[in-house]
This record gives C-alpha cells, sequence and structure tokens, in this order.
C-alpha cells in the first residue's frame, strides 16, 4: 500500500478501503461523537477522495490527504447538526483588578482511572467536549485527542496558527470548568460549569500580591501566567521565560491549582474520547465501495 504514496492519481479500491476505513472511522467517532454519522462522515470521505483524486498530487502522504479530507466530512455533517453550545465567555478563568488569580483551593484531584471506570463519568466528559462550541471544539480535539501540532490544525482548518493556539486554550480553559463539579467531587447531573467564584475581596493580601507579581523581577503576573501555560505545557517556552513561569507555579497557589485542574480535564478529554468506540462496521465497508464502484461505472 505505501507505494501509493508516490502516485499521482489514487486508485481507490477495495484494499484501499478496508486498509483505511479503520482509523477514518476512529477519527469520525472521535469528532462527532456518534456511531451512525461517523459511518456517513467515512462515506462522504471516500467518495471526495474519489472524486478529487486527480487533485492527489504525491506531495504529503495518502494518510494525510485522507485526514483532511475525513476532517471535513466530518466537520460538514457536525455543521448541520443543530446543537446547543456553551458559552465560552462565561467560562474563561478570572482575574482581579490586580490581574491576581481568583481560583478556589482544590483538593485531591480525582485520577483519570476513577473517572473513566464509571460509564455515566464518562459520558458526562464525552458531552462536556460535545457542549463546546464547534469552532473552539474542533480545535481542541484535533490538539489533543488527533495530537496534530498547531500547523497541522491551522491548515485543516484553514485559519492561521495565532487562531489554533487561541481557539485551543479557550476551548481547554472552557473543559476545565465544565469538568470542575465533577473534579471536586460533586454531584453532578448536566454539562453545567460550576457558579464562578465569589468576587475575591480586595483584601491588603491580594493587593501587595498583585504589586509584587507585577513590579519584582523573575515574577509575572497571575493574567501573563495564563498566556503560557500552553506553551509551558507543550514545552516551548524558551528558558527565561519558563523559569519565571516555574517560579510562580510554586509561590502562587491559585495558578498552582488550577494549572493541575486544567491538565487533568485535558487528560480526561482525550481518555473519554475513545471509549466504547466499535470497529468499523462490515457493511459500511460494502456500502462505500458499493457506491465508489457505482461512481466508476457511470
Ligand atoms: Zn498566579
Amino acid at each position: 500500500m505505501s507505494s501509493e504514496d508516490d502516485q499521482t492519481q489514487l486508485h481507490i479500491d477495495e484494499i484501499f478501503v478496508e486498509t483505511h476505513s479503520p482509523w477514518m472511522y476512529r477519527l469520525a467517532q472521535r469528532l462527532l461523537q456518534d456511531p451512525a454519522l461517523a459511518e456517513d462522515a467515512v462515506q462522504d470521505a471516500f467518495i471526495a477522495a474519489h472524486q478529487h483524486s486527480h487533485r492527489f498530487e504525491g506531495r504529503a502522504s495518502v494518510r494525510t490527504w485522507l485526514h483532511r479530507i475525513t476532517i471535513n466530512a466530518a466537520l460538514a455533517i457536525q455543521r448541520k447538526r443543530p446543537t446547543r453550545s456553551v458559552d465560552i465567555e462565561d467560562l474563561q478563568p478570572l482575574f482581579d483588578a490586580d490581574a491576581c488569580r481568583i481560583e478556589e483551593p482544590w483538593g485531591p484531584l480525582p485520577t483519570v482511572d476513577e473517572i473513566t471506570q464509571q460509564a455515566e463519568l464518562s459520558d458526562l466528559v464525552r458531552r462536556s467536549v460535545a457542549a463546546l462550541p464547534e469552532s473552539f471544539r474542533i480545535c481542541l480535539q484535533l490538539r489533543d485527542f488527533e495530537e496534530l501540532s498547531v500547523k497541522e490544525v491551522a491548515a485543516a482548518l484553514d485559519i492561521s496558527e495565532e487562531n489554533v493556539k487561541v481557539r485551543t486554550h479557550r476551548a481547554r480553559s472552557a473543559l476545565k470548568r465544565l469538568l470542575e463539579p465533577l473534579l471536586r467531587g460533586k454531584p453532578i447531573r448536566e454539562t453545567t460549569a460550576a457558579p464562578p467564584p465569589d468576587e475575591a475581596k480586595p483584601t491588603m493580601m491580594r493587593k501587595l500580591k498583585g504589586l509584587m507579581l507585577s513590579n519584582l523581577p523573575y515574577m509575572i503576573t497571575c493574567e501573563t501566567f495564563e498566556t503560557f501555560i500552553d506553551d509551558y505545557l507543550d514545552g516551548e517556552l524558551e528558558d527565561r521565560t519558563r523559569r519565571k513561569f516555574e517560579f510562580h507555579i510554586r509561590t502562587c497557589r491559585e495558578c498552582r491549582e488550577y494549572l493541575a485542574a486544567y491538565e487533568r480535564a485535558r487528560e480526561l478529554g482525550r481518555a473519554c474520547a475513545d471509549q466504547d468506540m466499535g470497529e468499523v462496521p462490515e457493511d459500511l465497508l460494502t456500502a462505500v465501495v458499493a457506491t465508489l464502484q457505482a461512481q466508476q461505472e457511470r
């Protein structure tokens, strides 16, 4: 199959469909969280691949090319599906007037296993991801579930890399807020975020902290810390900034606990996305091959 990589025209036959449909089906399922819609997406993707096979010029690998086509097919289906999404703005982290983070104290976080072992909890995690507005959710899914680079996501969605970073961060922040009741071990029924913490009183301590963080060398404010989170987790901060970031983790209780909950929410999203995912249905393969044959005969 790999010899296809350097062909200029793809021949999409039964073996091709059998080879690529399993991962395409998993990809579509992760994006759509619905087996029937995922089947539609795979079928649409093969038809699109067949129709545009002359455009495949062998510059990218077949898999990369198909990956993009499958994502587009899933997105097209997603757009037609009515969804009730949360307001992303309401779920962003909060800071006071002195750029200090407002975050209620956390106890120990549940482990990923503790959550995934309970079907209703993993289902809640999936529904929380699904409740994110599409343009944000898709960035999170492609970055965290498909493990695409910022550059790859930008290419797949045809938006700037900066835009990918902003949307991904907002989606991860919103997911953390949505999962907060679950992470705090509170009883939860629906995908509604915890109410925002009470406006932190501008106590003398907080004022002082704000002053210190914004004025002392080696210190950054909580608000600045926030802008470095994803680059830090991706290991992309340059040394000086990373040291300031890590110093802030050690000295700021709010950001330290926030970061731990943010990371746990991200791990949970990823761990739950793949659960209960069946094999490619046999009749999907038959249907795809039949459709392609009918097109070729036309
Ligand atoms: Zn902080």
